[in-house]
């Protein structure tokens, strides 16, 4: 069983290889780019809602909070039955214009209803249950010029998910400086209407990484910026599995979508990191398991021994958490691949936060 034993290493030394050498890779580069702007540019925010009673209050005014006021529109475009409307214009912001939708659709189509309705060229889309740390200017100041779209980094409310975070936010950092990231985050999402408008967008669930994906195609660049920190709060118990599935298999039926449309394009560098983006979400996962199962099949005590370390790493706080967020995070991946295969969810069952 040698074959078997060593075919499990091999996997195995792949699955965690490559995401570190990815990693070191990508973090050597550095965003180098000026503002387009000396003073802040009109902006028109839209924010989707379904039954964000309970949030949508913060929400408001921590975007009123986020830019002068004198400067943006905000478009909430609603389809809750939980009276989100009535407590939007209760607080009688003449910013805010509330676009009711007849039908819960889901937000891909909120969105696009708003991108039709914004006044201004430069469009931000944030989820109701996002919180931005900073002010909207570090992020609204590049957009212009070679870059098309811009989003945030982010961070949650449990140490877990934030050891993944910091990860991929380290990545998308370096995708950025390197050209484009392919993977946005509906925390907050710029663009530019120049560039993409509602007829661009398919009717499909990842709305934030589809608009990241199709600027770099359209060759201008979609950047994730360090200086823009957004929150979000991550449910729990069963409520957190379901989430992830759905996310996940938004983010993998992105990438099988537009996999062969960026292989067709012609910017070299995107065309590299969507593809190593693509091993890391659809391939990389299934390296893990079959690596367990071939070492389980090839060497019981390489196995044991291999058991025995990864049970001793969770003993320091900082593996602990790196690898409590990895190794759940690649069964989700690949649970999401199957979930992907029933077809685009757009109206979800709202998970409880
Ligand atoms: P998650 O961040 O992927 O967990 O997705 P959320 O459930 O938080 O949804 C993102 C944003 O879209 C939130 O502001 C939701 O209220 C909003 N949203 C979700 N579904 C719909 C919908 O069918 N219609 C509208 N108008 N907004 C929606
Ligand atoms: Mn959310």
């Amino acid at each position: 069983m040698l074959e078997f034993l060593i075919a499990g290493l091999l996997l195995l030394i792949i699955h965690f290889g490559e995401p570190v050498y990815y990693f070191m890779y990508v973090k050597g580069n550095k965003l180098n780019i000026s503002p387009v702007y000396s003073e802040p540019p009109k902006v028109s925010i839209i924010i989707p809602t379904y039954n964000e009673g309970d949030k949508i209050r913060e929400k408001i005014k921590n975007v009123l909070d986020s830019y002068p006021n004198d400067y943006m529109e905000i478009l909430v475009v609603d389809s809750s039955n939980d009276g989100t409307d009535e407590i939007v214009k209760t607080m009688g912001i003449p910013q805010i214009r509330i676009i009711k939708e007849e039908k819960r659709k889901g937000k891909i189509f909120a969105v696009k209803e708003g991108i039709r309705n914004a006044k201004n060229n430069l469009v931000i889309i944030t989820d109701a249950d996002a919180i931005w740390e900073n002010p909207l200017i570090n992020a609204v100041k590049f957009l212009g010029g070679e870059i098309g779209a811009v989003s945030c980094i982010k961070s949650a409310n449990s140490e877990t998910e934030n050891a993944y975070r910091n990860f991929y936010n380290v990545i998308r950092l370096g995708e950025s400086a390197i050209f484009a990231t392919p993977i946005f985050h509906g925390e907050m999402t710029a663009f530019r209407k120049d560039i993409i408008n509602d007829k661009d967008l398919p009717n499909v669930g990842a709305d934030d990484s589809t608009i990241a994906t199709l600027t770099a195609i359209k060759g201008f660049r979609a950047i994730c910026v360090k200086d823009f920190l957004a929150k979000e709060i991550a449910p729990k118990g069963l409520d957190y599995v379901s989430w992830k599935m759905r996310r996940g298999s938004h983010l993998v039926r992105h990438f099988f979508r537009n996999l062969s449309k960026v292989l067709k394009s012609n910017n070299q560098y995107f065309k590299k990191i969507f593809v190593e983006e693509f091993y890391l979400h659809i391939i990389n996962p299934w390296l893990l398991v079959l690596g367990i199962l071939f070492l389980a099949i090839g060497n019981i005590e390489v196995f044991s021994i291999l058991l025995i370390l990864l049970l001793i790493s969770l003993v320091s706080s900082k593996t602990r958490e790196a690898i409590r967020a990895w190794i759940p995070n690649q069964f989700f991946l690949i649970l999401a691949q199957l979930f992907a295969t029933k077809g685009e969810v757009l109206a979800w069952k709202k998970e409880k936060k």
